[in-house]
Parts: structure tokens; C-alpha cells; sequence
């Protein structure tokens, strides 16, 4: 077993063979985990020095990112979480679907910057809430919201080769099926897993789309069909640590049945204007790396972690003291639209704020190496070719796709 001391931090006893087991890979169970979320302040840095530590293990001293495009597809949703100002009601003059046209030019500009991933994320099936949105849909001949992004991440993957991701909230088997054709990875954001937040005066009161148990069926959906997944808690919209816990949990269960979670992000909450939580008070730094620390505990060494480097960009470095390995997708052409606000760092600055903590900034695909098979005729057809010049470009082994660092 791995012996480690920490000179002046006096910690408990159970909690020291905890942190020792850890670095020897092995996951807490519950109830260790809860000893770990009970620690005190003063203990946190033997938390994140551990932390840290599975990640160097594991990951070595490299960080990834994605170079992406943006396209917010529609910014109508059926529904309303307190937090969001990314969702607009069809009255609202910024109400939009983009058009086909629209999206191959926004997808070509991001060809032309040299990003590698198209993230489509959009509201979810506002086409159940508002008659305007079924309408467009049906004026272009599509039934749904998921089959319109079907045909446009088949439309840019094939005019320009990017790979697409898709986040559209809640899909049914035979959408995720649909997407799977042109998509190297999906995702949803699991956010919490507690009902308590559906409750009137909670930030998902009224969305039925956040309804924990219908965002774990989707992961486990996407687990039977192989489809590489991203998913992640928000913290600080009014969960307690233990149901925090419980979320991480919950992801990690699912990877251990289909192994299929190719990402997990950590994503703090950000109080805006206009929306109805915009009183409500942000989580703390602290409270973010105690969160990444314990994620990267709970959910091991080769999970890939990733907090944003924008929603906290004066204290982003220390998430890398916290155990993550990963800063998720940057864009060198489109805003964040859901946080456009917060503006992504440049490449150039993200690799340097990485390189002052002693890491490198490695690029990655919208898909981790590890979800690469050694035969890319696993791939479904259309994905094939896209995917073997994406793995050159990135410089993974040509012959495994996977990496080579
Ligand atoms: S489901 Fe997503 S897009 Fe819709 S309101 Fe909630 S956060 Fe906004």
C-alpha cells in the first residue's frame, strides 16, 4: 500500500488510510466517501494533494482540450431552469433555429480555424412547449428537433469532416440510434440526481427534462449502444454535498455497468441577470476543488475530469491542483452561448496558464483516445473516413488511434 505523510496537516486516522488506498487505485466505497465529504477545511489541501496525485498517476503531466465550433441549433426549450439565459420563449426577438445555410457557414468558419469538433447544443424539444417551433421543424420537412440536428450534423460532418457532438437533452433510444450514425460522442449533463430541485422554488421546477431518473436512463441508453458519453454535476444551485456525492455516484455506477462515460465535468453555477436565481449566492473556489478533489477520488484515476476554464477564470489553475485532466472544448471562433458572458481563454493563454503549473496542453477529438477502437470499421460508415484524418491531424497513432503520449 502507498505510505504517504502530510508534514503539519494533522488528519484523521480513517481518512488517512482512505487517501492511502486511493493512491493505490482503489475507489471509496459510500461510506468511505462520506468520511472524505466530512473533512475539515484544514484538511482539504491533503484532499487535493492526493487528488492531484491519482491524476499524475494515471494521466501523467498532460491536460487535453478540444478545439471546437459552436452551434447553438435553437435556443428554444421546453423548459425553464433558474439559471439558464440560454433559452429564449419564441416571442423573444433572439428566438432562433438556425437554418441549414446558417449552420454549414458557422461549421465552415470552424473548418477554417482548424478546429476538429462541432458541438451542437441546443434546448430541448421545444417543439412539445411552442406551436412556432413545430411549425419551422415542419416547414423544413422534420418531425422533431432531434431529427433536424440528424440531418445537420450528417450535412457538416460530410461538407466539412468535422466530428459532431451533440447535446440535446433528453433522447429516446431511437434518437440516440439516429445520432449515433454521425456522431463520434454525445452528452448530458446529469446535474444533480436529486427530485428535491424539481420542487416549487427549486432550480428545476416546472422542466421536466430534468428529472434525474430520465437523464440516467439516457446514459444508460447510450451505455447499450456503445456511444461514448460526456456528463457532469452543477454545483451550487441549491443541492447539499451529499447529494453531490450521490450524483458522482450515480455516474460512476453507470461506468461500471457499461463503461461508456468518457467525461465528467464539474461545472460551478454562475448567477446571471434575468434569470430567478440571479440572487443566489455562487460556490465558492474552495467549494470547487473540495468537488473536483472528491470527483477524482470517487471516480478514479482514468476518468477524464474537466472543469471549465472560464467560469472561474482568475482561480482556474488551481482545478489542476484538484485532480482534473481536462479543460473541454474551446472555441478560437464562436462565444460560449451558454455562458457568453465568460468568454473562453485563447488556445495560447490556456496553454500557458497550464504550462505555469507544470503541465503540458495536448488536443484532443471529441471522442477520448481510449473510446478509439483499433479498427475504425467499428465506426458507422459515415463517420469512417472523418475520423481517420481527425486522428492524423490530432497526431494520434495512426494504426490504433489511440495516443501515443
Ligand atoms: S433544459 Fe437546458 S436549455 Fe432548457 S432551460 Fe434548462 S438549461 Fe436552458
Amino acid at each position: 500500500m502507498a505510505q504517504i505523510s502530510f508534514p503539519n496537516i494533522k488528519i484523521s486516522r480513517d481518512f488517512h488510510k482512505i487517501l492511502e488506498k486511493a493512491l493505490d487505485g482503489y475507489l471509496p466505497s459510500k461510506k468511505e466517501a462520506t468520511v472524505v465529504l466530512d473533512r475539515s477545511e484544514k484538511e482539504l489541501s491533503s484532499l487535493l494533494l492526493v487528488a492531484g496525485q491519482i491524476r499524475d498517476q494515471e494521466k501523467g503531466k498532460t491536460l487535453t482540450y478540444s478545439k471546437k465550433v459552436f452551434i447553438p441549433l435553437t435556443n428554444m426549450c421546453r423548459d425553464r431552469c433558474g439559471y439558464c439565459t440560454f433559452v429564449k420563449s419564441p416571442k423573444e426577438k433572439e428566438s432562433h433555429y438556425l437554418t441549414p445555410d446558417q449552420v454549414l457557414d458557422i461549421a465552415l468558419a470552424g473548418y477554417k480555424q482548424g478546429c476538429k469538433e462541432v458541438l451542437f447544443s441546443l434546448g430541448d424539444h421545444p417543439e412539445w412547449r411552442h406551436r412556432e417551433a413545430k411549425e419551422w421543424l415542419e416547414h423544413l420537412g422534420y418531425s422533431s428537433t432531434p431529427e433536424y440536428v440528424m440531418a445537420m450534423s450528417a450535412m457538416v460532418l460530410d461538407e466539412t469532416g468535422l466530428l459532431p457532438h451533440t447535446n440535446a437533452g433528453i433522447l429516446s433510444r431511437d434518437e440516440l440510434l439516429g445520432l449515433r450514425e454521425t456522431n463520434v460522442s454525445m452528452g448530458i449533463m446529469l446535474e444533480n440526481v436529486s427530485v428535491r430541485l424539481l420542487n416549487r422554488g427549486g432550480p428545476h421546477f416546472g422542466c421536466d427534462s430534468k428529472e434525474p431518473s430520465l437523464r440516467l436512463n439516457v446514459l444508460r441508453e447510450a451505455g447499450k449502444l456503445g456511444i461514448p458519453m460526456t456528463t457532469g454535476i452543477l454545483i451550487g444551485i441549491g443541492e447539499t454535498p451529499e447529494e453531490r456525492l450521490e450524483s458522482l455516484l450515480a455516474i460512476k455506477g453507470i461506468h461500471e455497468e457499461y463503461g461508456n462515460i468518457q467525461e465528467v465535468i464539474i461545472q460551478n453555477f454562475r448567477a446571471k441577470t434575468k434569470t430567478r436565481m440571479y440572487k443566489k449566492e455562487e460556490p465558492s473556489t474552495v467549494d470547487m476543488l473540495r468537488t473536483l478533489a472528491m470527483a477524482r477520488l470517487v471516480l478514479g484515476g482514468s476518468m477524464n475530469i474537466q472543469a471549465p476554464p472560464n467560469l472561474n477564470s482568475d482561480a482556474c489553475q488551481t482545478y489542476i491542483l484538484a485532480g482534473i485532466n481536462d479543460w473541454g472544448g474551446v472555441s478560437p471562433v464562436t462565444p460560449d452561448h451558454i455562458n457568453p458572458e465568460a468568454p473562453w481563454p485563447a488556445i495560447k493563454q490556456l496553454s500557458h496558464l497550464t504550462e505555469e503549473c507544470g503541465y503540458n496542453l495536448r488536443e484532443r477529438l471529441a471522442i477520448y483516445p481510449e473510446f478509439l477502437c483499433d479498427d475504425l470499421s467499428a465506426f458507422p460508415p459515415a463517420l469512417r473516413k472523418a475520423v481517420a484524418v481527425k486522428i492524423q491531424e490530432v497526431g494520434y497513432n495512426v494504426e490504433t488511434g489511440r495516443d501515443v503520449l
